[in-house]
């Protein structure tokens, strides 16, 4: 037997239609926030996530999907996110002088060679947005009220909670990082090797390692917050006063830096409780230099991802992953050639009327059909033979009441 590969995942419908409705939800709330989709290719340049995620990030160094092209002498790579992607096309498709803000958003699968476990795997959905042209920390308040929305819809809230940090621009970021170094440098004997590593080529990681005594001692680390410059503590404060006025709670949270090495500014997680170790359902910040640095012009811009297994987690954590299963509104048990010819011509003409109706196709006996409709719910039944056939009429009987009304077999309707 062939086997999924480790790390993906099958979906059969009854987990299908959670997902189906989850990502209704995202879809209406990021249009009622003015955000359109944007759909880019699932795989692209190898160059591009590695300047566009960071070549010092382990999404890059361990976990892309990369492989040379048939043609040509090229590395692609599957997405291992969908930020990068959509700044190219933004770039390429000059959409970048057009009336700001930009506003997109998309429900992606994405790939990284991660350590499967629950709320982890190799492909994951995604549900993300962008907005690009505005520096505004009220555009940082939409961007978290779009996600918090969608928390709120799917009843998440008492559970799911922000936290917000700021983690600097690049006036204030190299003074933070040196009182990084120093402080870590002071305690090199306890971190782990990663870390090590991290303290020459990218400080602000080590904040966010998972390691227990990296995390013991980034509790006592300096705090971005203490280290902002002037513009960056005020788009802080505007950034709080917004989510107050908007009646978002928060908690500020110095351990929030995020993965990614394009942040800037505004960074942002929502956390879930009782959903185990993978409890971060959504992550974002502010990315003001990723235009530019992947040749574009100087365009900040803004944007979450939110994993959608987690996301129905965290529902499943609440009992929240119960939805009423669809059911026919008709099923005609049949007896005989004629009577299933009769029945499949009135399922067609009811599914035409958008009603969902079902008759025998396997060939059951009309007790197992009987039998059948029950199993599926079916709020009226009609049983169809040679005489009903004959007489063009038949008995349609409410499962709920008992009730029964006669109807014409070839005009009957339910509108
Ligand atoms: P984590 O710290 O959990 O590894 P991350 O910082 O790598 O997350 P992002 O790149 O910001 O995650 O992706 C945004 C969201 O996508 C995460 O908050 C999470 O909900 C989801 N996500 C990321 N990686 C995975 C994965 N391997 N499997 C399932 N969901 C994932
Ligand atoms: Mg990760």
């Amino acid at each position: 037997m062939i086997r999924k590969i480790k790390g993906t995942m099958d979906i059969f419908p009854e987990e299908a239609a959670l997902f189906q409705y989850i990502e209704g939800v995202m879809r209406e709330e990021a249009q009622n926030f003015g955000f359109g989709e944007i759909r880019t290719p699932t795989f692209e340049n190898t160059e591009l996530f590695v300047r566009g995620v960071g070549d010092t990030t382990d999404v890059v160094q361990k976990e892309m999907y990369t492989f040379a092209d048939r043609d040509e002498n090229r590395s692609i790579s599957l997405r291992p996110e969908g930020t990068a992607s959509v700044v190219r096309a933004l770039i390429e498709n000059g959409k970048c002088s057009e009336a700001m803000p930009l506003k997109y958003y998309y429900i992606i699968s994405c790939f990284r060679h991660e350590k499967p476990q629950a709320g982890r795997s190799r492909e994951f959905f995604q549900f993300g947005t962008e907005m690009f042209g505005t520096d505004s920390p009220y555009a940082d308040a939409t961007t978290i009220a779009l996600a918090h929305s969608v928390f709120r819809r799917l009843g998440l809230l008492p559970n799911v909670k922000l936290h917000i940090n700021s983690i600097g621009c690049p006036a204030c970021r190299p003074t933070y990082r040196q009182s990084l170094i120093d402080y870590y440098s002071a305690h090199k004997e306890c971190i782990c090797d990663t870390c090590k590593e991290r303290l020459v080529k990218n400080p602000l990681r080590l904040i966010d390692c998972k390691n227990p005594d990296c995390a013991a001692l980034a509790k006592e680390a300096p705090r971005t917050t203490d280290a902002l410059c002037e513009g960056c503590s005020e788009n802080f404060e505007k950034l709080k006063s917004a989510l107050d006025a908007m009646g978002i709670e928060y908690v500020v949270d110095p351990a929030i830096v995020r993965g990614l090495d394009y942040y800037t500014g505004t960074v942002f997680e929502f956390i879930a409780e009782g959903i185990g170790a993978q409890s971060t359902v959504c992550g974002g910040g502010r990315y003001n230099g990723l235009v530019s640095s992947l040749g574009g012009p100087d365009l900040p811009g803004i944007g979450f991802g939110m994993g959608l297994t987690r996301v129905l987690l965290a529902m499943r954590a609440l009992g929240l992953d119960k939805l009423a299963p669809k059911v026919p509104k008709l099923y005609i048990a049949t007896l005989g050639e004629g009577a299933s010819l009769v029945a499949l011509s009135i399922v067609e003409r009811l599914r035409k009327e958008g009603v969902y109706a079902e008759c025998d196709i396997v060939g059951r006996s009309l007790k197992a059909q009987m039998k059948y409709a029950n199993k599926l719910g079916a709020e009226y039944t009609l049983i169809v033979g040679d005489a009903e056939v004959e007489a063009g009429k038949a008995p349609l009987r409410n499962m709920q009441s008992g009730e029964q009304t006669e109807v014409e077999l070839a005009t009957f309707t339910f509108l």
